[in-house]
């Protein structure tokens, strides 16, 4: 069968893979903890399920225009007024399925063949993928050891003529980095005087602890949006915990989105009118829902830094936001895919290899879960590595005894 050379080239999804793979072992009967998938374990907001539900009620379900419809991007441009203090217009607004989606498509509007664009590690697993979908070059820019923070003079070095674009997420996946507004102010102003396009990828940017914030890239320039280089990228998959509605949008100027338009036009169409519902009822219904989120999430966060602690030979950077954290295994194995599949064979945790997010001998560990999953994995784990742990324990109802230490 003949498959073209670029879509040989694209790796699967790692966390998808093992999302399956946890699946099928959990349909075996085994007590799997699944710490690899990012995703909130919350109901839809109420407001979400009642605006898509009216919606499916009308029997009225039909294509809309292909930068979503007027009352979602009404919403959006609340939103974006509300937490970036940014007034922009219905023309600056293009919804898609979800922010993978607004990616492609930014990426897909903006990159000619060889364009590079430069990637921050640690980075999201699909970052470079889509990049080479497009006939991009993914140009990775690495912090120095034991940081995940990159620093200004790196990513200078890492620009060439060909540099289009700059990715930063910021809460940071997989690291739970927030980055500093000092290197944001830089990065921001940079990019508007080089003219490369800075994609601020803020899928995460209210799930901050401490008392934070993350502040949003528009504050840092005095450019009005027509000419300035920010795109923002934003959804609900997040914000509410609702990733399987794939809604997400992009915040750009109008000659991008009118280009952006075009393309979605010509693939997706729009997305789902059905969907566009939900999220609008979630942007307008109470927002307290994020705030609840964020604030299990930071109790997650503390409950597994405190597990993580006594773990002996791990090196952990306290994540700032979002909901995962990169521990150091070089302790363990310097080969992150040998070691996560060690610890899904021995003690059925999941866990997503660092080399996938460009760290190797690190593990991402996702504590999106309940804090009975974080205790229960942790415990796990370090049964699994750590000689200091117990060398006895139930999983499941088997009772396991570590021979391998
Ligand atoms: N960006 C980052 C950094 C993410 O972690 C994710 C989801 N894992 C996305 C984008 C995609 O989100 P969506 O579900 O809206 O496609």
């Amino acid at each position: 069968m003949s498959i073209s050379q670029l879509a040989r080239s694209i790796a699967e999804s790692p966390t998808f893979a093992l999302n399956e793979e946890a699946r099928i072992l959990r349909e075996r009967g085994e007590p799997v903890v699944n710490m690899g998938i990012g995703e909130p374990k919350n109901k839809a907001p109420i407001t979400a399920i009642l605006s898509s539900a009216a919606k499916l009620n009308t029997g009225d379900i039909k294509y809309t225009p292909p930068d979503g419809t007027p009352s979602l991007k009404k919403a959006i441009i609340r939103y974006t007024e509300e937490n970036y203090d940014k007034i922009v217009a219905p023309e600056n607004v293009i919804v898609s399925y979800g922010a993978k989606q607004s990616l492609f498509n930014i990426l897909f509007t903006i990159i000619n063949p060889q364009d590079e664009v430069i990637i921050l590690a640690p980075y999201w697993v699909s970052y470079p993928e889509i990049v080479k979908m497009v006939y991009g070059i993914p140009v990775i820019v690495t912090p120095e050891d034991g940081t995940f923070h990159p620093r200004m003079e790196d990513v200078e070095q890492a620009v060439s003529s060909y540099t289009k674009a700059i990715i930063v997420n910021s809460p940071n996946n997989p690291s739970g980095m927030v980055y500093s507004q000092e290197f944001i102010s830089q990065i921001v102003d940079f990019c508007e005087r080089k003219k490369i396009y800075l994609i601020m990828d803020d899928i995460y940017h209210k799930l901050v602890f401490d008392g934070k914030q993350a502040l949003p890239a528009y504050k840092f320039t005095n450019k009005d949006l027509e000419s300035s280089m920010i795109i923002v990228v934003n959804g609900v998959s997040k914000l509410y915990g609702m990733t399987g509605f794939r809604v997400g949008w992009v915040i750009a100027p109008r000659k991008i989105v009118e280009v952006m338009n075009n393309v979605q036009a010509q693939t997706t169409s729009c997305t789902s009118v059905v969907l566009q519902a939900a999220a609008e009822g979630a942007l307008t219904g109470m927002q307290s829902v994020v705030e609840s989120l964020r604030l299990s999430f930071e109790n997650n966060r503390n409950v597994i830094m405190q597990e993580l602690r006594s773990f002996s030979g791990l090196r952990v950077i306290k994540p700032q936001g979002t909901f995962y954290v990169l521990p150091d295994f070089r302790a363990y194995s310097n080969n992150s895919v040998e070691l996560s599949k060690f610890i899904l064979d021995k003690a059925r945790v999941v866990t997503v290899p660092g080399k996938e997010f460009g760290m190797e001998g690190h593990l991402r560990l996702s504590f999106a879960g309940s804090v009975k999953d974080i205790m229960t994995g942790i415990e796990r784990i370090k049964w699994a590595l750590d000689p200091n742990s117990p060398n006895e324990i139930y999983i499941g109802d088997r009772k396991l005894i570590r021979d391998w230490l």
